[in-house]
């Protein structure tokens, strides 16, 4: 948890959001500004910056978010086929430092 993420907030409840769908491991909820019909955010409970900061320790995480990606893009209908985005570091795009999977479909 650190107290100026606005992820680690919406993870509380601090700040509200539309999840849908929450395990040990992650917080999946609505992107406030979708780039696409369908755009989730799978964001780990723990607060990691980015990619950059992954370690062997993430490994049960890391795998279990790559397992869930497609039960939930096929959740939203997605059988024709889905995209996945992890942006890294200023340079990557990534605004929110708190690691997160954008799962887009339904272009
Ligand atoms: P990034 O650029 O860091 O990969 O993506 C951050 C994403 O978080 C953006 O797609 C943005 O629309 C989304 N976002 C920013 N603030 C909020 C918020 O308060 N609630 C939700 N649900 N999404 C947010
Ligand atoms: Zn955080």
């Amino acid at each position: 948890m650190n107290e100026n993420c606005l992820f680690c907030k919406i993870i509380t409840g601090e700040v509200p959001s539309t999840p849908v769908y929450t395990d040990e491991y992650v917080i999946v909820f609505w992107d406030i500004n979708p780039q696409a019909p369908v755009h989730l955010l799978i964001v780990p409970r723990e607060h990691i910056i980015s990619l950059n900061e992954v370690e062997e320790k993430h490994d049960k995480l890391m795998a279990h978010i790559m397992r869930l990606l497609p039960k939930l893009a096929h959740e939203q209908g997605l059988d024709k086929g889905f995209r996945t985005v992890i942006n890294t570091g200023s340079g990557g795009g990534q605004e929110v430092f708190h690691l997160h999977v954008h799962l887009l479909g339904g272009f």
